[in-house]
């Protein structure tokens, strides 16, 4: 089955004034890039598909993956995973912790093998009993990369992630986040105020206004 994100007939409102509009179909693989001044509801909008909308907002409309309306299902049983701008990775858990610690549970064994050859795959093969505060701030985003993807994602959802890293490092982990994107077929949504990731991202580009 092609999976897919859909956003149905969404108006979402803050203290009872509209603050956007949106009605998308994304295709597992394809990334839609929202674009808009700071205000302009972008956090938001993937607090309401994550289901964390703060108090004082208020939405109508679905949200639905692979075919199936969440809207009502709480965050975790909603399988849509989140990449800030910052890592948010436990200081005092090993780099194996942490993506361990978002892992569907199985097998103890099996999951470690998972991590050591998923680090591998990022470059950062052996270096799972490190602690996240010995890290570059480009090790950290793909530990935060990879604690995302092996939670098992039905979706992602990318706010600002690269903003903090300096030019090569963000397009080398830019890369590295769309290619794993395509690869696990993700619908992914992506806020962003660079026009080079929005470009990167290859898809539909939404501006929203304040
Ligand atoms: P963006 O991410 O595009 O900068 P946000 O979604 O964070 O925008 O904010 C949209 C609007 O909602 C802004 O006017 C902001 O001040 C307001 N806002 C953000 N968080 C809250 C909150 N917890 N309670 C009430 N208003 C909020
Ligand atoms: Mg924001």
């Amino acid at each position: 089955m092609q999976s897919s994100l859909q956003i149905k007939n969404l108006q979402l409102y803050r203290q009872g004034t509209l603050l956007l509009s949106l009605d998308e179909h994304i295709a597992g693989g394809e990334i839609l890039t929202v674009m808009g001044p700071s205000g302009s509801g972008k956090s938001s909008l993937l607090n309401w598909l994550t289901g964390t909308l703060p108090n004082g907002f208020t939405a109508t409309g679905e949200v639905w993956l692979n075919n199936k309306n969440v809207s009502h299902l709480p965050t975790h049983l909603r399988h849509i995973g989140v990449l800030y701008q910052d890592a948010l990775l436990f200081s005092h858990l090993s780099v194996a912790g942490n993506i361990a610690f978002a892992m569907p549970k199985s097998d103890r064994k099996q999951r470690s093998e998972k991590i050591e050859q998923a680090l591998a795959q990022v470059g950062l093969a052996g270096m799972g009993s490190r602690h996240p505060d010995n890290l570059s701030g480009g090790q950290q985003a793909r530990v935060a990369l990879l604690r995302t993807l092996l939670s098992e994602p039905k979706a992602i959802l990318l706010d600002e992630p690269f903003s903090k890293l300096d030019t090569q490092l963000r397009v080398d982990t830019r890369q590295l986040v769309f290619e794993q994107i395509r690869t696990h077929k993700l619908p992914a949504i992506m806020v962003t105020h660079d026009n080079s990731d929005a470009e990167a991202a290859n898809g539909k580009v939404i501006h929203l206004h304040l």
